[in-house]
């Protein structure tokens, strides 16, 4: 399917599928994959790293924001798709972690982290035909995006999708910890000052509570068609 060159932004709620489903999309329709999450949690697995967060989960702030200047994040395809690098160190596994999950939403409500993230994000923007995935891509971000989405779904199915994605990498969690932490993430997304999780007014609600991926594949295509007029 030929699209025009567009930018599709995905929200919604934690471990919705939104990041396999962006990667399905960008297949699909040859479109660039960024995922913002990765950038927020590559910040927080090094300030984990580095002692800014202390284990009682406290933030030293300044030293935090000193270090945004010099962190470099991106991502890199050695051979296994699109990677997160801090440097020259691949951290796809470590910022995956429940440890960084339990983390992250605190550090991505500082507005500077924010600041660094999206600066970034438009950078990779600017060559349109992208699909990114996050909080705030079609509020904040790009607000202009000719496609915005908003995904949710119920938070048990939710944690038993996130239990299995963790058991796969090896990690042992509990269901009620899994729970636990996405019900926590997403009070935090949406209640922070800066850029919290909201719908955008022109989204649309996917709910895939009960959805294939191919099922949520057929369903985006049609909104594009008829959004393009495509046949
Ligand atoms: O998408 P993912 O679950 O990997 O995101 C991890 C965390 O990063 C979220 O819980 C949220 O706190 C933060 N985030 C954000 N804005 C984005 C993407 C992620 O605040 N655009």
């Amino acid at each position: 399917m030929q699209i025009p060159d567009i930018i599709i932004a995905i929200d919604g709620y934690s471990s919705t599928g939104k990041s396999s489903f962006a990667k399905k999309i960008a297949t699909e329709l040859s479109l660039l994959y960024l995922d913002s999450g990765a950038l927020y949690r590559s910040v927080t697995f090094y300030a984990i790293s580095n002692g800014i967060i202390a284990p009682s989960g406290e933030i030293d702030r300044q030293t935090l924001c000193k270090s945004l200047h010099d962190l470099d994040i991106h991502f890199e395809d050695r051979g296994n798709g699109s990677e997160t690098y801090i440097g020259d160190r691949c951290v796809e596994k470590e910022i995956r972690s429940l440890a960084v999950s339990d983390r992250v939403s605190p550090i991505a409500a500082i507005q500077e982290v924010r600041e660094y993230v999206d600066e970034k994000l438009r950078e990779f923007g600017k060559k349109k035909r992208v699909v990114m995935d996050g909080r705030d891509i079609g509020t904040t971000v790009f607000p202009d995006a000719e496609i915005k989405i908003f995904m949710t779904a119920d938070p048990m199915i939710r944690a038993q999708r996130r239990l299995k994605e963790l058991e796969s990498k090896g990690e042992k969690n509990t269901i009620d910890e899994v729970l636990r932490n996405i019900k926590e993430r997403d009070f935090i997304d949406s209640h922070r000052e800066v850029s919290p999780l909201v719908k955008a007014d022109d989204a649309v609600v996917l709910d895939n509570s009960n959805m294939s991926i191919d099922q949520q594949l057929d369903w985006v295509k049609k909104l594009i068609k008829d959004r393009f007029n495509i046949d």
